[in-house]
């Protein structure tokens, strides 16, 4: 089956660097889902979960927002942040969700209302994935 290869990065790190048979991203548009051979493509991301799947198996990451890149070679997502679902902390997500829900609500229509609301946009990508950690727990054996 043909496949592609996929590379995350953030401005700290190499997030994810292998070769894929599908992906399923937040696109301003909505979901945009990739696989083999699409077309060169541009795209700015929005907070949310990412599918990956690669031999059948489906990966969940956490994207904190970014671009997405489709080229003729490899298809690259440039994150502010992401997370694998193994990597996040759960109470620090509920955390920073509480902070933000409660800063939007002290100051709505402010510059700092409108930073919350992204942090919460965050958080709440964040806890999507990692619920899935809890209804999947890693297999043994
Ligand atoms: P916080 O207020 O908890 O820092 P944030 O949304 O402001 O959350 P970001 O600015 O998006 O955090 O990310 C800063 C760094 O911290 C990134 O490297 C990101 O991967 C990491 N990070 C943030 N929240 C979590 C989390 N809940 N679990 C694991 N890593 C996290």
């Amino acid at each position: 089956m043909a496949t592609f290869r996929l590379e995350i990065v953030t401005a700290e790190r190499l997030v994810y660097s292998d070769d894929i048979d599908a992906l399923v991203a937040w696109g301003v548009e909505g979901q945009l889902g990739i696989l083999p051979h699409h077309a060169p493509l541009m795209t700015m991301l929005h907070p949310g979960d990412l599918m990956i799947r690669k031999d059948k198996e489906e990966e969940y990451l956490a994207i904190s927002g970014g671009f997405l890149e489709v080229r003729p070679d490899k298809v690259i997502i440039l994150a502010d942040a992401c997370e694998r679902i193994d990597e996040i902390d759960i109470a620090r997500a509920e955390e920073a969700k509480k902070r933000a829900q409660e800063t939007m609500k002290a100051a709505p229509l402010s510059v700092e209302g409108a930073r919350a609301e992204a942090a919460l946009r965050r958080s709440l990508a964040r806890l999507k994935v990692a619920e899935r950690r809890r209804r999947q727990p890693p297999r043994v054996g």
